[in-house]
């Protein structure tokens, strides 16, 4: 039975890494897809862990080759799904999540029509641009596009984005819960927590 696709999207700073960081390990069948970027390590990134991280020529060249499944520009920089990776993953019969902005999702659904779409959503902007000022990551013109694109992103998500399920992280425990539900109806290999329930 080939795994199941999962597609995250949400705007920088909605609780995203932190809610998938709590559900994920409960799912042994699952792995992240490892995206192929542009953009420069952060502190703690791990080259073909985290990110593979490119130059813009390499990345360049891996369009040119058709070797990715979807890729867009986010933030001035390149971000792309590597094909061998889900390919190599789906073959070991592992479920595989995707971490895509919401512009890529739509070219995700072209290859990968059956995979299912999550998008987590902030409570609010103000709330979102807060917790991105916590983050200490962005410089004050890097948190302005940021948020410019979590705008967009968010309408776009809600009309065009066509995910089945938005979860609203405000209080997270509340989308632990939410999020844990959703994966335990699709994940192949539900964890031992779910399993008997
Ligand atoms: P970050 O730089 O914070 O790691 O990621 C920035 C944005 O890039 C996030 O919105 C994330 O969803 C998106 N992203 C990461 N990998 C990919 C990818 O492979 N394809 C697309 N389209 N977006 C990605």
């Amino acid at each position: 039975m080939p795994g199941t696709l999962i597609v995250f999207s949400a705007a920088s700073g909605a609780g995203k890494t932190t809610l998938m960081n709590r559900v994920m390990p409960n799912f042994p069948n699952i792995v992240y897809s490892v995206s192929a970027t542009t953009r420069k390590p952060r502190a703690g990134e791990i080259d073909g862990t985290h990110y593979f991280f490119k130059t813009e020529e390499e990345f360049k060249l891996m369009i040119e080759k058709n070797e990715l499944v979807e890729w867009n520009k986010v933030h001035n920089n390149y971000y792309g799904t590597p094909k061998f990776f889900v390919e190599q993953k789906l073959a070991e019969g592992k479920d595989v999540i995707f971490d895509l902005d919401v512009f890529g999702k739509i070219n995700f659904d072209k290859v990968y029509p059956q995979a299912i779409g999550i998008l987590i959503l902030p409570p609010s902007l103000e709330e979102l641009e807060e917790r991105l000022r916590l983050r200490k990551t962005e410089t004050e013109e890097s948190l302005k596009l940021r948020m410019e694109n979590a705008k967009k992103e968010m309408n776009f998500a809600k009309t065009e984005g066509k995910y089945q399920y938005i979860i609203y992280n405000g209080d997270l425990e509340a989308a632990v819960i939410e999020l844990e539900g959703i994966m335990v109806k699709y994940s192949s290999l539900k964890s031992s927590i779910h399993s008997g329930s």
